[in-house]
């Protein structure tokens, strides 16, 4: 009897306490206020109430910004509260149609809304031509064709195009526009930004912000990035901190009254355009990381330019500080990173972020204001209210098709025209068609289309090649001819005009780093089957970058510029055709030799020679 009542006086006991433990515990995951939801009131009052009620831990999961394919379990996107997943270039759901990467993202999202405070989840992808990643999609020339054409009303019509095929998929942010502005021609990222000359970079970089997340920063349609902060573009050969690249992620090696001048303004125009991300680069200045360089993130442009987003780092960029894994988190997190593009392990940096709060490594106030501006994009962005969304049919359509096209025809610029080449090509009897890339819509889009490299192939689904848009666009009484290699079966009939596509074939970040960009043998090889078998020849050169010409570029008579342009093949022979006239102009200086490489931004090439082209130079006929 009295061991029985022990029994229950001690059973009751541990109910008592546990009762205690778990209201103290509900007490302190409370939502008390759920205000936060009311999009009626203001973004910063709403910030208030949430940020207020948030654990540490909440906080230090929206400062987790995680590739999918590196989340374990995808309960740990609500066990962590993690605040940013992305693709990186070519990650994909398993059904990689427009309607699978929706329905991968909802369930992302979903799986966000149901924790606590119900913090939706960003999802970022680079869609840096295009939402390039998606199969079916609209791919835009890249930037640097962009630059050729120099019209900023284009820009942001292409942005907000974008934006819609962006949205239809769920997706809510985007890594883009680039800014660098490169003087090389050796990196592998030229192609990514508009120009050489820091004024375009700017102008049209505002208008691809305004194009992506409209003109209002409270209310924007998407959240855009303006990336790689700072001086990307000033990287020094052989500088790399990658082994297997040359500049990328290398050296800036200027002063900062040159930064100042040149490499800082187009980031400006960005934060003036209410940009709600801003992406720390790879590269160092002096010794320092950017991501750990206090002075250039919070002073420069939190604190001097204004900037009120949220400032991310790039791929592993944070662990790239020395230190090891806890002491460059904390220097990140000090220096002025908000949100850390992990882009792997969740699980250990948030234990970080909590450990160096809870120790005063990171105060409590710094913590608190990355968190504020990461939620403040979410706020602008209308998560709380719901996934972007757009038409799925958005994705490719007719609409946005024509615009790539027209974009494509005004980027190509027109270098050399001996011999009335174009006239003739225009009223030929006969032409034939070589190279490369004529028939190839993988290698006319460039990197970051389907994979994060390119493609080889005509696997770009709804793409059109060149080739394709020259059949299209003649006459029938032409005669075409095509032979891949140029082997034409009767080369004894000369045709009218010859046309050699050729070029690079796709690189993405450091893989495209080359000591000297120019024609591969092969492609010489084939330009000079096609000028045996025509009277005259037109090259069409298909790159990233201006290609160091050889010097039997002499005999050939007309040569284009087409940069990559993209899925709309047929944009080419808008205007070799006559349709449409040459309007394009080299965005930055074309080199003669690859001496003459880097430029200064002026334009000046480091032995002082004049280059083959200047910049703004192109024919128009
Ligand atoms: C690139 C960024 C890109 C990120 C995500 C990085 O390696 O430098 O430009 O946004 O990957 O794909
Ligand atoms: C990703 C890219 C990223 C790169 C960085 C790749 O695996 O797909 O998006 O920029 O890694 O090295």
């Amino acid at each position: 009897m009295n061991k029985s009542l022990r029994i229950v006086g001690a059973f009751i006991v541990v109910v008592i306490i546990a009762l205690f433990v778990t209201q103290g515990y509900k007490e302190k995951y409370r939502v008390a206020d759920t205000r936060y939801m009311d999009a009626t009131l203001g973004i910063e009052e709403r910030i208030d109430i949430l940020l207020g009620q948030m654990t540490l831990e909440e906080k230090a999961g929206q400062m987790a910004l995680v590739e999918k394919n590196a989340v374990r379990d995808l309960r740990d996107i609500k066990r962590y509260e993690i605040g940013g997943l992305l693709s990186g270039g070519g990650s994909k759901p398993d059904d990689n149609t427009p309607a699978g990467w929706r329905r991968m993202i909802e369930e992302f999202d979903t799986l966000s809304r149901s924790t606590r405070l119900g913090i939706p989840v960003l999802y970022g992808v680079d869609a840096i031509h295009g939402h390039g990643n998606v199969p079916g999609a609209t791919i835009f020339p890249h930037s640097i064709g962009l630059g050729a054409i120099g019209d900023v009303d284009l820009v942001e019509r292409i942005a907000a195009a974008t934006a819609m095929e962006v949205q239809a998929t769920g997706v809510s942010w985007v890594f883009s526009p680039t800014l660098d502005a490169p003087q090389d021609i050796r990196w592998g990222r030229v192609y990514e930004t508009y120009s050489s000359d820091f004024e375009m970079v700017g102008d049209m970089g505002a208008a691809l912000v305004r194009g992506l997340q409209g003109t209002d920063p409270e209310k924007v349609s998407l959240i855009a990035t303006a990336k790689h902060y700072l001086g990307s573009g000033a990287m020094g050969w052989n500088t790399s901190s990658n082994e297997s690249y040359r500049i990328d992620q290398g050296t800036t090696e200027i002063s900062e009254a040159a930064l100042r001048e040149f490499y800082l303004p187009p980031f400006k125009q960005a934060v003036d355009a209410g940009v709600l991300s801003v992406m720390a680069g790879l590269n160092s200045y002096g010794d320092t990381k950017i991501s750990a360089n206090k002075y250039l993130l919070t002073d420069v442009l939190k604190d001097e330019l204004g900037f009120k987003g949220f400032v991310v780092s790039d791929w592993y960029g944070v662990y790239e500080i020395p230190g090891g894994r806890y002491a460059s988190t904390v220097t990140a997190l000090n220096a002025g990173i908000d949100m850390v593009m992990l882009p792997f392990d969740y699980s250990l940096f948030t234990r970080d972020v909590v450990k160096a709060v809870r120790g005063g490594d990171v105060s409590e106030e710094r913590a608190n204001d990355s968190v504020r501006r990461i939620l403040r994009a979410k706020f602008a962005a209308g998560l709380f209210e719901g996934l972007p969304s757009a038409p799925l049919e958005s994705v490719g359509s007719a609409e946005h098709r024509a615009l790539a096209r027209d974009a494509v025809s005004r980027s190509l610029v027109l270098l050399k025209n001996k011999n009335s080449a174009i006239e003739t090509l225009r009223s030929a009897d006969t032409i034939v068609i070589a190279g490369s890339a004529a028939d190839n819509t993988g290698m006319q889009s460039g990197a970051w289309t389907i994979e994060w490299q390119g493609v080889d192939g005509n696997i770009v689904p709804g793409a059109t090649s060149i080739l394709e848009g020259i059949a299209e666009a003649v006459d029938f009484s032409v005669e075409i001819t095509y032979a891949k290699d140029g082997n034409f079966s009767d080369p004894a009939v000369l045709a009218d005009v010859g046309i050699a596509i050729v070029g690079e074939r796709p690189y993405a970040e450091g893989f495209g780093d080359s000591d000297e960009p120019t024609f591969t043998k092969e492609d010489l090889e084939t330009i000079s089957r096609v000028q045996n078998a025509s009277k005259r020849i037109v090259v069409i050169i298909v790159s990233g970058r201006p290609l160091i010409l050889p010097p039997q570029s002499t005999d050939w008579d007309a040569i284009v510029a087409a940069w990559f342009p993209g899925s709309e093949g047929a944009g080419v022979a808008d205007v070799l055709f006559g349709t449409k006239k040459f309007t394009g102009k080299v965005p930055l200086p074309w080199p003669s030799y690859i001496e003459q490489s880097p430029f200064t931004p002026d334009g000046v090439s480091s032995d002082s020679t004049p280059p083959e082209f200047e910049r703004g130079f192109g024919l128009q006929i």
